[in-house]
């Protein structure tokens, strides 16, 4: 069977090679020059299989207008005459209930387990080392509420889900020395001693390396896609001047994969969150991290990676709603900076650029996986800030559902349709 993945984000990328695997032929294009180019490459390493809480909440939607009138504050909406994105809101006012939250927490933990295992797989049986530690996860909280909220939650998930510590502000400090924030300024926080990071840019370059060795498997870059329709049905796709034909097409065009449906003729209920991030390096040894860091009333997030090269801290956070464009817009950039210097004792000057990526989220944050209303076409996109820990997760499930095998997951969760 041949198959043809459109993208080679991270999500392309590990479709491809667990289809590849499963013995077909595979075909991969992208509009860019190389792999990991969209959302992909400089996002905040968290390999997250625990905290999968998606974005719509009773709780976001209570501190929605407050975190809107933050000055340079996490999240931006830019206000916009655009029937996709108030579609889509109107979904996300839908997911905001407790209990599509609470089935959406059940569905994601079900897939970052299955991706968990699934991205030790990839790593065992495609040999390629992308920098991946079970370097446990510390989230600090700096107000009461929302560190009252987080320990009741640890206190639920006691026996359920991984085992957690709630700590107080000098505990924090404790368990990560490399912090610079004042225990005055800390409520307490909630440590994950499971949970993992890696370097999603090494893994989708290695990855796709390994991939190009196959005889089976072809790459096209630098080609921007297009549907070829006939009797409404996806028989080939335009790829730069080449009509290519498969016997099925996977969508994984992150953000890109909304307009490719629409000129399917089917809406796709995906928006560009862009997030921000810079890679720094410590200062001094002191300065290193022993664990992923999230700063949760910031929202702001920092891994440890040790590169060859040496030690550097992944700094990442942000949510714009502002359509596609993917410039680094300082005064955004500023913001993460800012987060950097006010907790790490970090060299800003080592990463002076920045880096911004559209995250591809639906307004449930569940990814969606599974058939599309054309046929020949599956879907496999939408992971919003999760793309990196459910990728590996994700393509099992798709390959399953293509190749027709008995799903790791209930697949009902994470249907267009649901
Ligand atoms: C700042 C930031 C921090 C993040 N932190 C984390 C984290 O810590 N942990 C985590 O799990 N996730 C994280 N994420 C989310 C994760 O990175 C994304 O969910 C993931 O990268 C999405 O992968 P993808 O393959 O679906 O999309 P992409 O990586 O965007 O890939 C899509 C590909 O499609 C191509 N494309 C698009 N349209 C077309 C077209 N018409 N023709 C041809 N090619 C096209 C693009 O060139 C691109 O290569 C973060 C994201 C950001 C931005």
């Amino acid at each position: 069977m041949h198959v043809c993945v459109l993208g080679a984000g991270v999500v392309g990328l590990a479709t491809a090679w667990a289809l590849s695997e499963a013995g077909c032929e595979v075909t991969i294009i992208d509009g860019a020059s190389g792999p990991g180019q969209g959302a992909s490459a400089g996002n905040g390493a968290q390999l997250s299989y625990n905290f999968v809480a998606p974005l719509a909440s009773p709780d976001t939607l209570l501190h929605l207008p407050a975190m809107l009138l933050e000055p340079n504050g996490p999240l931006r909406i830019k206000p916009r005459l655009d029937l996709d994105f108030l579609r889509w809101g109107v979904g996300f006012l839908r997911a905001s209930t407790g209990r599509m939250v609470r089935e959406t927490t059940a569905a994601q933990l079900a897939l970052a387990a299955l991706s968990q295992r699934e991205t030790m797989a990839v790593e065992r049986d495609a040999a390629i080392g992308f920098y991946r530690k079970v370097a446990g996860k510390l989230v600090v909280y700096r107000h009461p509420a929302t560190f009252a909220t987080a320990r009741r939650q640890a206190e639920a998930q006691r026996g359920i889900g991984a085992a957690q510590m709630v700590l107080d502000p000098a505990a924090c400090l404790a368990q990560e020395p490399g912090l610079r924030i004042r225990a005055a300024d800390l409520q307490g926080g909630v440590f994950t001693p499971s949970e993992e990071l890696g370097d999603c840019a090494a893994f989708c370059d290695r990855l796709a390396g390994r991939l190009r060795e196959r005889n089976s498997v072809t790459f096209i870059w630098d080609a921007r896609v297009t549907p070829v329709l006939r009797d409404g049905q996806l028989v080939a796709v335009q790829a730069g001047a080449r009509e290519i034909g498969a016997d099925h097409f996977v969508l994984s065009l992150g953000s890109g994969a909304r307009d490719f449906a629409k000129a399917c003729g089917f809406y796709l209920p995906i928006q560009a969150m862009k997030g921000y991030s810079i890679t720094v390096r410590p200062r001094n040894p002191a300065g290193e991290l022993r664990h992923s860091v999230t700063d949760a009333d910031r929202k702001i997030v920092f891994a440890p990676l040790a590169h060859e090269s040496g030690a550097v801290i992944r700094v990442a956070g942000n949510a714009d709603f502002v359509g596609e464009d993917r410039g680094v817009d300082p005064v955004r950039l500023e913001a993460i900076r800012k987060g950097a210097r006010e907790a790490l004792d970090v060299d800003l000057e080592s990463d002076p650029l920045g880096w911004a990526g559209l995250r591809p989220i639906t307004p449930d944050s569940r990814p969606i996986i599974g058939a599309s209303p054309v046929a020949g076409l599956f879907l496999n996109t939408g992971h919003g800030g999760l793309g990196w820990t459910l990728a590996c997760g994700s393509a099992r499930l798709a390959t399953e559902l293509l190749l027709g095998g008995t799903p790791s997951v209930e697949p009902g969760w994470f249907s267009l349709a649901r």
